[in-house]
């Protein structure tokens, strides 16, 4: 049976609002989309969604207790829960560098989390 179902492409930072009638995983019509990749992200959203991934990590012996971390690529949806679970486990040892590969292939996507900024050491004080 046919429904109308409403998306917000995140594909750009405009964020269309798109409306789509659909049925089956098919597109019956559609309208909203400010260019024709609203149209594939939809596609996407009725087969196989996917979202980048953003979170922290937690670091020892740095200026600051966590690092956030981010997905090289998007990852699909359904595996976002796991990888979360996976870099929960993790903690980096300070310094840690920008773009530093937190989780290799996470959740066999094929897809590394890597940090988004670094974490220089804390400097003891000397006393
Ligand atoms: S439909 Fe096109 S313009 Fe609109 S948010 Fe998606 S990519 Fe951007």
């Amino acid at each position: 049976m046919a429904e109308k179902r409403e998306f917000i492409c995140i594909t750009c930072p405009v964020g269309c609002t798109i409306e789509a009638t659909v049925e089956g995983g098919k597109i019956l019509s559609i309208r909203g989309q400010g260019c024709k990749r609203g149209i594939a992200f939809v596609k996407e959203e009725l087969t196989a969604p996917k979202r980048m991934l953003t979170t922290t990590v937690q670091v020892r012996g740095g200026k600051l207790p966590l690092v956030p971390v981010r997905s090289r690529e998007p990852l699909p949806k359904d595996r976002l829960f796991d990888i979360v679970a996976q870099l929960r486990q993790i903690v980096l040892q300070a310094p840690v560098a920008e773009h530093q590969i937190v989780l290799e292939n996470a959740a066999n996507t094929g897809v590394d989390i890597i940090t988004s900024r670094a974490i220089p050491k804390l400097e003891e004080n000397p006393s």
